[in-house]
């Protein structure tokens, strides 16, 4: 058999400045590709309008440039392969597996205060399932009205259509899947037409990546994205969830730590081979 090449890639979302985290992050997934004589590519996750800035996209060129970090154009902008999200959503919804949710977000969270079990899943509040209920014709009257709704995945039904599944972390070893913990899924928003979850399952599979390597605060989201590659019948890279680089009182850094972005650090008289050293990764 031969091996698949390697493909690794960084997918920062530009609502912020790249931190000390993001540089470990970047420098894991390039050094990744470059010890298996594979290749390293960009993504800027950027469907989310409000959050995201254009001066945070230029800001991670620049930054990752800094770096002395390189990689293969062109760069996949998520806001501009809307319809590639869209065509995985028709996929589902043709398999039945899709469900307009009207419910609010305050609806949202009161229903899962008041369920009496597991209110809480690996991405906050499990949605109570409410509008799963709602009858053919009350949808259609619904969404002919033009009422805002979201679209949630049938965890149950998915579950029975693509089974059990597993993935394998490189650290970890094999994985069996749970995403049953994180109930119905919200996939795709009206203002946003995807989700973080759907358009990393996407892009991944579009842009061929072998090894995904990214922070283990996304340890529990693999298995989202199992499921929805078992769904569309996408085959299934590696992946390897590294830990979070934390400060010296042990909390992680976060983008509004303004001091630890690499921006400040640069301007504050920082190389990157100082950056390199304090990250522990070149
Ligand atoms: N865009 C995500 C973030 O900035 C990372 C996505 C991924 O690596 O899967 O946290």
């Amino acid at each position: 058999m031969i091996d698949k090449p390697i493909i690794t890639r960084f997918a920062p979302s530009p609502t912020g400045y790249l931190h000390l985290g993001h540089a470990y992050s970047a420098l894991f997934a390039a050094r990744a590709a470059e010890e298996a004589g594979g290749r390293f590519l960009l993504r800027i996750e950027d469907v989310d309008p409000v959050r995201c800035k254009l001066e945070f996209i230029d800001a991670i060129y620049e930054d990752l440039r800094w770096l002395v970090l390189s990689w293969e154009e062109p760069v996949r902008m998520q806001s501009q392969h809307l319809a590639d999200y869209q065509t995985a959503l028709d996929v589902l919804r043709g398999k039945g597996l899709l469900y307009p949710c009207f419910c609010t977000r305050r609806e949202v969270m009161a229903e899962s205060a008041a369920a009496c079990h597991a209110p809480h899943g690996p991405d906050g509040p499990v949605y109570a399932g409410t509008c799963r209920g709602l009858s053919a014709s009350e949808r259609q009257e619904r969404l002919a009205r033009g009422d805002i709704h979201v679209w949630r995945l049938d965890m149950a039904q998915a579950l029975a259509v693509a089974g059990t599944s597993c993935w394998h972390d490189r650290v970890r070893g094999e994985i069996a899947t749970q995403p049953e913990d994180f109930g119905d899924i919200m996939l795709a928003r009206k203002d946003v037409p995807t989700s973080y979850h759907l358009s990393v399952t996407v892009d991944d599979h579009l842009q061929g990546a072998t090894l995904v390597t990214r922070g283990d605060d996304l340890f529990r989201s693999t298995d989202i994205h199992r499921l929805l590659q078992a769904l569309l019948g996408y085959g299934t890279p590696e992946y390897h969830h590294h830990p979070l680089l934390k400060d010296e009182t042990g909390k992680r850094f976060a983008k509004r730590d303004k001091a630890m972005t690499l921006r400040a650090l640069r301007l504050a008289g920082r190389t990157p081979m100082e950056i390199k050293g304090i990250i522990g990764i070149g």
